[in-house]
């Protein structure tokens, strides 16, 4: 492999009872699936299901003992115990969660080595920013500070992407100039998926393939392959048509329930 050339990332997870502690009833009950390179998988679940703690657990924030996890075949553990894979791995928050007392531009170099700071202009240009760079986060819209998140995220070029339900409370246009966005950047540079919504519009306009969980203790109950042509429209009638004619087999899906 050449310097600097992206690995590309398959994720497996295989989760059986994962508890909180002082809690004897498990969140996710059992969850079994793959994420290919370069796949995008939208994961959608009534609330509280336990979508957050699947991407925390993912991400490495959550603990996984007793669970599998692995990219590429290499062990959660192992993965994690090597600096450059957790450079690999990106997370977008509900939240932007940008440190106020910083700069736009000092909140991205923060992940970066300074040697990589002149990346920020760039980064800064395709979100959007360029002329915002020294503005602090509290002077920014809503909208700007997401795409400062997706920035931040997208700066140390990552080959596996978790996003939980980030376009959540923006308004419509907002949301969808930021969705195209996330497109952009993620069809340039092939990155691995995770997306968590609860919007199935969202999910059908931008996901591969469509992973429904129950209620917790939560299973998968369907997974869906979206099988419509790029670039999407998000209330276009292939699009909506395709919505419609799941959600007609399936009427409960949404709330978790497959067996309606
Ligand atoms: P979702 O993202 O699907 O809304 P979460 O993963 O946030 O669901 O939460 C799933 C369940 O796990 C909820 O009942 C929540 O209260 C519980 N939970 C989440 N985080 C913790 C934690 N750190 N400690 C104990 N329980 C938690």
């Amino acid at each position: 492999m050449l310097p600097g050339e992206a690995v590309l990332i398959e994720l497996n997870v295989a989760i059986k009872n994962k508890c909180y502690p002082k809690s004897e009833q498990a969140v996710l009950a059992q969850l079994d699936f793959t994420v290919k390179s370069g796949e995008f998988v939208a994961i959608i679940g009534p609330s509280g299901c336990g979508k957050s703690t699947l991407l925390n657990m993912i991400s490495g924030l959550e603990s996984c003992s007793g669970q599998h996890i692995s990219y590429n075949e290499t062990a959660y553990q192992e993965s994690f115990a090597n600096n450059e894979d957790r450079q690999q791995l990106g997370y977008i928050f509900q939240q932007p969660r940008l440190m106020p007392w910083l700069t736009v531009r000092e909140n991205i170099e923060l992940i970066l080595q300074p040697d990589q700071f002149d990346k920020v202009d760039d980064l800064l240009a395709q979100v959007g920013l360029a002329n915002e760079g020294e503005y602090f986060p509290s002077q920014l819209s809503g909208g700007m500070q997401r795409r400062v998140s997706i920035a931040r995220a997208f700066a140390i070029n990552p080959q596996l992407l978790l996003l939980d339900e980030p376009f959540n409370s923006l308004d419509a246009p907002t949301a969808a100039r930021l969705r195209q966005l996330l497109i952009n950047l993620c069809e340039q540079r092939g990155t691995t998926v995770v997306f968590v919504t609860h919007d199935l519009q969202e999910a059908v306009y931008l996901a591969d393939r469509i992973i429904f969980m129950s209620d917790s203790p939560s299973t998968i109950v369907h997974q869906s392959i979206v099988d419509l042509p790029r670039p999407r429209k998000e209330s276009g009638v292939a699009e909506l048509a395709w919505q419609a004619q799941l959600l007609l087999k399936y009427p409960g899906l949404l709330a978790g329930r497959i067996d309606e």
